[in-house]
This record gives structure tokens, C-alpha cells and sequence, in this order.
């Protein structure tokens, strides 16, 4: 049984989702169809959360309706018949309802997280309804049913695998399984979400759960590029990557992939394509546990960065510095993404900010603190970067106009970090992009 996840701007378009229909209905093997919400909607519903946590509710009115009429002109050219329309109108009404509803209570947290699950159960009840039109044989999987975090907002993988397990065996003939991405439940069992872009997530868990023979992303681009094409002129899609490279990529900010959507396929080795909807004949990326290649083979940005420097004449030969330091922010539960130390000072990167008061404030207890603020972290991906000739001395090269704030080299076989300015980010990667790849 293979995985595929279908995003935002695959399922987009009436036409687009019978595209998704042509292409999960070619081939014998059984298939869970993963579903991202129509594109635009999770942002839409993210707006109305907002107006409604600002208790503007004429604002929200407004979006609601909005995306009402969005959903009122989809369905018609999404399905024919009377039969399938009514239905199509009656899941649109049902879940429009709910939204208006919202209205007229309080909001909180719980709720607002209820609001970004409608996007995704509005994508799968409308698509399985054309399946049902066409009279092809679907199971229509809650993702409420069996996709779940724990205390910690970390997938729970054995339980989403026993589950889904026996979910699955109660439909032993069917072979195409209809599921959304994105929305699971929490500890509290309340509904809750993987994170924007979290269909990949819920892809990769899914397919980790049942051991499938793939994981299949397919989006609106033939494949992981070199580098942000949104940003960067002339890249081109990578052919293999290791999960290795992939997860980098995807974790310092290639939009392709939710950040943590490649550990649990690595870890039962289950294959990952990315594949491109609007050209499922191109051969995308396939990522896997071995490729051959060496040297460079992408850069990533992650913008939103905050740079920290610790400096402590008292760190020069002190043992226990650098514990001290980690544990405030392990107690502040704030990862630290890139790091560098010199004698007296330690200088190290966070994109969570919701404690840096709290972080300041106690590592001040010991050292002094400086920080600084909107920073991009460019990440350079590649099998055995540090080991390639001159690698490291092409990228300082690339970048001699730009001030470089830190550099991290050596920590991974695959990885050469550095950090910048944001505002020297487009022009970096341009340049990085020019000097780092020959064709
Ligand atoms: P989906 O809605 O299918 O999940 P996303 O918008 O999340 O699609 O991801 C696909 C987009 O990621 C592409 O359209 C592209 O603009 C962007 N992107 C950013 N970095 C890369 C990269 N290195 N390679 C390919 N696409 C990238
Ligand atoms: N619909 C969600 C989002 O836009 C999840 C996803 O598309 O992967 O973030
Ligand atoms: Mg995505």
C-alpha cells in the first residue's frame, strides 16, 4: 500500500481534483489518498480566527462569507449530477454553519484550532463526493479517528499505526482510502493540527504507520529544487536525495516540505517522491536512505531567525558553562538551531521567541547578552559536503560582499550553515546559486 498526499494547490480547482481522481485510480496498488485543504483556505480561516480573537465579528462575518461563496462556486463544476451536487451543498451548508455559529460564542484557543480542521474536512468530503459520482469504490478515514499528539504536540506514532491497523482491516477488499491531512486530536482529545504544511507530516506518519511501499508528496513543482524558486533564478529539480539532505532542506525552510515530514518515512525507510500534479509525468525527487552523489546539491533559507551571543570571561576553560546555558533553554522548551562558540563567547540561533524575555533575563544572571534580530539562516545541503574539496571555501567566496553573522561547519556530514541579515538573504542565495552550481 503507497501514500499520497495531494496539497493545497493540487485539489485547488474543480478540474485539478479530477486530475487527483485520474491519478489515484491509475495502477493496482492500494492507496490512503492523504488531502490538504483547497489552496487559500487555511489562510482564510487563519484570518477569521484572528478577527474573532480580536472580537471583530463583522470582520469575521465578512470572511466567512467570502469563503462561503468561494465553496458555493466550486462545487458545481466539481460535480454534475443532482444527487452529488445536493450532497456537495449539504457538506458546504453543514460546515458554513458551524463557522456562523462561531459568531455568537466565545472564542479560545480550542475553538480556533476546530476553525483550521474545516478546511481539510471540507477538501475530502467534497472530493470522495466525486468519487461517489463516478461510482468509484472509496472508504472515506476520519483523521480524527486515528492521527493524534501527545502532551508535547509530538505525533504518537504507535498509537496512529494500531489505530489506523485496525481501521484498515475492517475494509479488507477496498484499495482507495480517502483521509485529510493536517488535523488530528491532542492529549486533551480536543481537535488540533500538525502546524501549517502539515499534510506532508501527516503523509510521512501515515506511511511510517503502515510500513507503505511510498510516500508520495505531489504538489505544483516537479520536484525538490536547488534552491527557493520563489527567490532564486534558474533552479532546477534534484533527481535523488538522501532523507538526510531532505530533512535539512525541509527543517532550514524549503517550503516544499513540512519541516519534520521526513523522520518517520527515514525510519521505517519508507521511499519519499515528490511528484508534480500538473505534470505527473516528470520524474520529480525521489528521496531515499543512500545516494551516490557527492558535493553541493542545495541551499534552504529560514528567515525569522534571532541570534543570541553569550559572552562570559569566566567560560574561557570553565566546565559547566555551556550545560548552564542549554538548560535555560531547555526549560523555556526552545530549540536551538545553529550554534557557535569561540573562547569567551557562545553565540547561538532560536525561531521560537515566545520565551526569549524570560531567556535573557536568566542567562543575564551569568553572562552578558546581545541580540540580534531578523536573521536568515542559509543552509547548504549536500552528501559529504565537509568532506568534498573546497566546499566550504566556495561558499565563503560566494558571500565575501555579505556580512556573515555566523558560520556552522562540520556538524553534519551534509550541512554548511551560515547566517545573515534578512535583508541580504534574495541576493545571497542568488549569488550562492551562481557560484556553487556548474551547468
Ligand atoms: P503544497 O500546497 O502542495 O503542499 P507548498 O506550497 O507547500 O505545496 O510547496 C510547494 C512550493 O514550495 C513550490 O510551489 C515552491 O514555490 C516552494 N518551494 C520552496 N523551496 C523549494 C525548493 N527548494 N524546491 C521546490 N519548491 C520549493
Ligand atoms: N492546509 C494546511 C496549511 O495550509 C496544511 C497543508 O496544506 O499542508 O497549512
Ligand atoms: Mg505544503
Amino acid at each position: 500500500m503507497k501514500i499520497m498526499k495531494f496539497g493545497g494547490t493540487s485539489v485547488g480547482r474543480p478540474e485539478r481534483m479530477h486530475q487527483v481522481k485520474d491519478l489515484i485510480t491509475r495502477g493496482e496498488e492500494s492507496k490512503i489518498v492523504v488531502l490538504s485543504a483547497l489552496s487559500g483556505t487555511t489562510n482564510s480561516l487563519v484570518n477569521i480566527g484572528e478577527a474573532l480573537a480580536a472580537a471583530d465579528k463583522v470582520l469575521a462575518k465578512a470572511k466567512i462569507d467570502e469563503l462561503h461563496t468561494h465553496y458555493n462556486e466550486f462545487y458545481p463544476k466539481l460535480v454534475t449530477t443532482e444527487t452529488a451536487r445536493k450532497k456537495a451543498q449539504e457538506i458546504i451548508k453543514e460546515h458554513f454553519e458551524f463557522l456562523n455559529i462561531l459568531l455568537k460564542i466565545s472564542f479560545n484557543e480550542a475553538i480556533n484550532r476546530d476553525i483550521l480542521a474545516q478546511g481539510e474536512l471540507l477538501s475530502t468530503k467534497l472530493f470522495y463526493t466525486l468519487l461517489e459520482e463516478l461510482k468509484i469504490p472509496a472508504v472515506f478515514l476520519s483523521a480524527l479517528d486515528f492521527m493524534s499528539i501527545d502532551e508535547n504536540a509530538e505525533p504518537e506514532l504507535q498509537k496512529i499505526s494500531d489505530r489506523l491497523k485496525s481501521i484498515l482491516a475492517q475494509h479488507p477488499e477496498d484499495t482507495i482510502f480517502i483521509t485529510q491531512g493536517f488535523i488530528c486530536k491532542n492529549h486533551l482529545n480536543e481537535v488540533d493540527n500538525l502546524k501549517r504544511g502539515g499534510s506532508d507530516y501527516t503523509a510521512s506518519l501515515i506511511a511510517a504507520a503502515i510500513q507503505a511501499t511510498a510516500c508520495e508528496i505531489w504538489t505544483d513543482i516537479d520536484g525538490m529544487h536547488n534552491n527557493d524558486p520563489r527567490i532564486v533564478d534558474k533552479t532546477r529539480p534534484i533527481a535523488e536525495m538522501s532523507f538526510d539532505e531532505a530533512a535539512e532542506l525541509a527543517y532550514f525552510g524549503a517550503k516544499i516540505l513540512h519541516p519534520a515530514s521526513i523522520w518517520p518515512a527515514q525510519q521505517f525507510n519508507v521511499p519519499v517522491k515528490l511528484l508534480n500534479t500538473m505534470d505527473p509525468e516528470a520524474n520529480g525527487t525521489l528521496i531515499k536512505a543512500k545516494v551516490e552523489s557527492i558535493g553541493v546539491k542545495a541551499i534552504a533559507a529560514k528567515d525569522g531567525i534571532t541570534a543570541i551571543k553569550i559572552k562570559s570571561s569566566r567560560m574561557l576553560l570553565a566546565y559547566g558553562f555551556l550545560r548552564k546555558v542549554f538548560e535555560i533553554f531547555e526549560k523555556y522548551k526552545t530549540p536551538i538551531d545553529m550554534i557557535t562558540t569561540s573562547e569567551v563567547a557562545v553565540s547561538v540561533t532560536i525561531d521560537d521567541l515566545s520565551h526569549l524575555e524570560h531567556i535573557l533575563e536568566e542567562l543575564g544572571t551569568f553572562c552578558s547578552v546581545e541580540v540580534d534580530r531578523d536573521q536568515t539562516i542559509i543552509c547548504i545541503v549536500g552528501n559529504m559536503v565537509s568532506e568534498s574539496k573546497g566546499a566550504i571555501q566556495s561558499v565563503i567566496d560566494s558571500l565575501i560582499e555579505y556580512p556573515v553573522r555566523m558560520v556552522s561547519f562540520g556538524g553534519s556530514r551534509h550541512n554548511v550553515s551560515v547566517l545573515v541579515d534578512s535583508k541580504f538573504k534574495k541576493e545571497a542565495l542568488q549569488s550562492l546559486n551562481q557560484d556553487l552550481f556548474t551547468w
